[in-house]
């Protein structure tokens, strides 16, 4: 598809298992303030750096949530690249494969202030750091410099919610309201997702 001389896709790479407010917020926030045409959360297939820890939901779970947590903006939409490739997930794998199919495509690589200060433990971390604008998002409230990278930081009002807070709140059969949409707490429900401490 021909595309317009610069395209300006940002990309909210995570997990996702759950998807939440949080990163609506982010994703709204970056468009909004940057003006980017589109922005994608982008599903780890295997999140290499989190699946030791704990059992990841399955990726089409995952994607399934990401869709429903989007589907009513505008502008939001979803990528299953990682999942459709398969194997660990590497954001410069991801990243390369983009630009080369549209080198017009300006990439801007949003990610929580908690995640930016662990860019250079990825693999390939220079990589990343040449092909994308690094956003760096206000998870607490304040947000360091990352080495060698092109970033900018938008401040949005925080949301204190995270996928493990909500993980453990369903363990504790808690209510999701004001955690997550209930689109996706339905699809927790139906799929029966983190019913036991992961
Ligand atoms: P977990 O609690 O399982 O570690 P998480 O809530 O951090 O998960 P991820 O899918 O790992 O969710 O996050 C994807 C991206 O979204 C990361 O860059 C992370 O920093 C960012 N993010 C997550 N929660 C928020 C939030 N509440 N506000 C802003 N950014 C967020």
């Amino acid at each position: 598809m021909p595309q317009p001389a610069s395209h300006q896709l940002g990309l909210l790479g995570g997990t996702f298992d759950p998807p939440h407010l949080g990163h609506l917020a982010a994703a709204r926030a970056v468009q909004a303030q940057l003006g980017l045409h589109r922005v994608d959360l982008l599903v780890a297939n295997d999140p290499w750096q989190k699946s030791g820890d704990r059992t990841v939901s399955p990726a089409a779970v995952r994607l399934e949530m990401a869709r429903a947590l989007v589907t009513d903006t505008p502008g939001l939409g979803v990528d299953d690249r990682e999942i459709r490739r398969g194997g660990p997930t590497y954001t410069a794998d991801t990243l390369e494969e983009i630009h080369r199919e549209s080198p017009n495509t300006e990439i801007f690589l949003i990610v929580g202030a908690d995640t930016a200060g662990r860019i250079h433990s990825w693999h390939r971390p220079e990589v990343v750091l040449a092909l994308s604008t690094l956003v760096i998002v206000n998870r607490t409230d304040h947000a360091s410099d990352i080495a060698g990278a092109t970033s900018v930081h938008v401040h949005m009002d925080p949301v204190n919610v995270s996928s493990t807070s909500i993980r453990e709140r369903v363990a504790a059969g808690q209510s999701l309201d004001g955690f997550t949409t209930p689109d996706v707490a339905r699809i927790i429900a139906e799929h029966g997702l983190y019913g036991e401490r992961t």
